[in-house]
């Protein structure tokens, strides 16, 4: 037998470090973060990232010939639910989207040059990256849509076009950008990737988009999600990322472990409001008893304990097949999880914001933001509508119609068979009667 659900003890204790860090060092910005600035902010975390670094927990996300702490999937899953806690432990840990997701694709994708360029530095933590696909005027859960162009001239590549959502677009260096090369290849091979330096003339960063997450106008703040236009942006032909018409492969390939890292993350925002509503259960006094005497509130809290039990077994078990098997074999496992474990996160978190009333509508407590964060993961990545079609259509490859339309369970005509299967038996029985 082969399944195990243990963690080494080696690295149970790490994560053990882990969770008492974050709670300790990253909790407390989260309530400072806007007085603190980018600055602030930037000055606040780096001793917290020098004690990751020391710990040897940095950039766990690569291998270790790329600089990385090779850790696995199931590993980084399991680290990932404790980061998830807090917006900025990613950060702390060196490990945050987008650039996790822009590091792991230039070491899948990028040549020698780049990868001393720009791998090396993002790992390092001394640039910051946005990866730019999403089109305000095209559908993102389509990019074989996409309209932003690339066209060669002379000795560059001259990209056109408008994108939005770029996340942490307005603090990057340099934003990895899908433009299409090919319009009349196969619409899989159309599109490429592209490094391009923020401060390339005609890259124009337009704004900050205000969202549910951050409702009020802020630019230049990390987790901001840019529109960026792109107006005759000449890049040297060195700067596109992989091979020509690759884009939407390596996007897929960007994106599958990164949906695992989501989901674990998801997990730990989710614990973070269940301690909260089991809390609050216990001290909340109305209607003769306590909430947590009440039965529809502890069906919340046993609904909530199964609901993440289960998304994080269908996690870890994506995790350990990207890990065994690599990312393409996943696919099926991965489109579940994203879309069930958005799911999850939306149901604890307005479970636990109920629970807290008033108060937890209010700004007094964090519930309000997960709620607002929770709606988001529906979208990004791809809407919970696309997974759902996906994992359908390989479910439905694995089945075809009867033959004569009847449906094979149909028991009239199971009953006709089996009667004439058993004809001399039940002539039997009905003799001996
Ligand atoms: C917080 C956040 C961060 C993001 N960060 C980035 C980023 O860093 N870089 C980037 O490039 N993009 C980013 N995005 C964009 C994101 O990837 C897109 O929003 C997503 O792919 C959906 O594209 P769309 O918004 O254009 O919606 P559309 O593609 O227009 O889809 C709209 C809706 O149509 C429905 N729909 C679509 N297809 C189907 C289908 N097959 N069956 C049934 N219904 C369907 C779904 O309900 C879907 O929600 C981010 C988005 C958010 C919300």
């Amino acid at each position: 037998m082969a399944w195990d659900f243990s963690t080494e003890p080696e690295f149970q204790r790490e994560l053990d470090w882990m969770r008492d860090f974050v709670r300790a060092e990253v909790w407390p910005i989260e309530t400072v973060f806007d007085e603190l600035g980018e600055a602030g902010f930037e000055r606040a975390i780096a001793p917290l990232q020098e004690q990751v670094k020391a710990r040897g927990l940095w950039a766990a996300h690569l291998p270790p010939e790329l600089g990385g702490q090779g850790f696995g999937q199931v590993r980084l899953g399991l680290m990932h639910e404790i980061l998830g806690s807090s917006p900025y432990a990613p950060v702390v840990f060196g490990n945050a989207a987008p650039d996790s997701g822009n590091a792991e694709l230039i070491a899948l994708a990028g040549t020698p040059d780049q990868k001393a360029e720009w791998l090396e530095p993002l790992l390092a933590g001394d640039l910051r990256s946005a990866f730019s696909m999403t089109e305000p005027g095209t559908a993102g859960s389509d990019p074989t849509l996409l309209e932003t162009r690339a066209v060669e001239d002379g000795d560059a590549w001259v990209i056109d076009g408008r994108k939005w959502f770029s996340s942490n677009g307005s603090i990057a260096d340099f934003l990895i950008v899908m433009a299409v090369t090919d319009p009349d290849a196969e619409r899989h091979r159309r599109a490429s990737m592209f490094i391009v330096p923020a401060g390339t003339p005609g890259v124009q960063v337009l704004r900050d988009v205000a969202t549910m997450e951050h409702p009020a106008e802020r630019f230049g703040r990390i987790g901001g999600h840019a529109e960026i236009a792109y107006d005759g942006v000449r890049i040297p032909k060195a700067n596109l990322l992989g091979a020509r018409g690759g884009g939407f492969l390596y996007a897929q390939q960007r994106l599958g472990p990164g949906r695992i890292h989501h989901c674990m993350r998801w997990l730990g925002v989710s614990r973070r409001a269940f301690d909260m509503l089991c809390e609050r259960a216990q001290s909340r006094y109305a209607h003769g008893s306590l909430l947590a005497d009440k039965q529809t509130v502890q069906n919340w809290i046993a609904d909530s304990a199964a609901q993440m039990h289960a998304a994080r077994l269908m996690t870890l078990h994506a995790a350990w097949r990207i890990d065994t098997e690599g990312a393409s074999a996943a696919r099926q496992e991965i489109a579940l999880i994203k879309f069930f474990g958005a799911g999850v996160l939306h149901d604890v978190v307005d479970r636990a914001l109920q629970a807290h009333g008033a108060l937890g509508y209010s700004t007094d407590l964090p519930l309000e933001s997960m709620y607002r964060f929770a709606r988001a993961a529906r979208l990004y990545d791809g809407p919970d509508e696309v997974h759902r079609q996906s994992v359908a259509r390989r479910i439905l490859r694995g089945y075809e119609a009867p033959a004569d339309g009847v449906p094979s369970e149909h028991v009239p005509t199971r009953r006709a068979a089996a009667r004439e299967r058993f004809a001399g038996l039940l002539e039997a029985v009905t003799a001996n009667d």
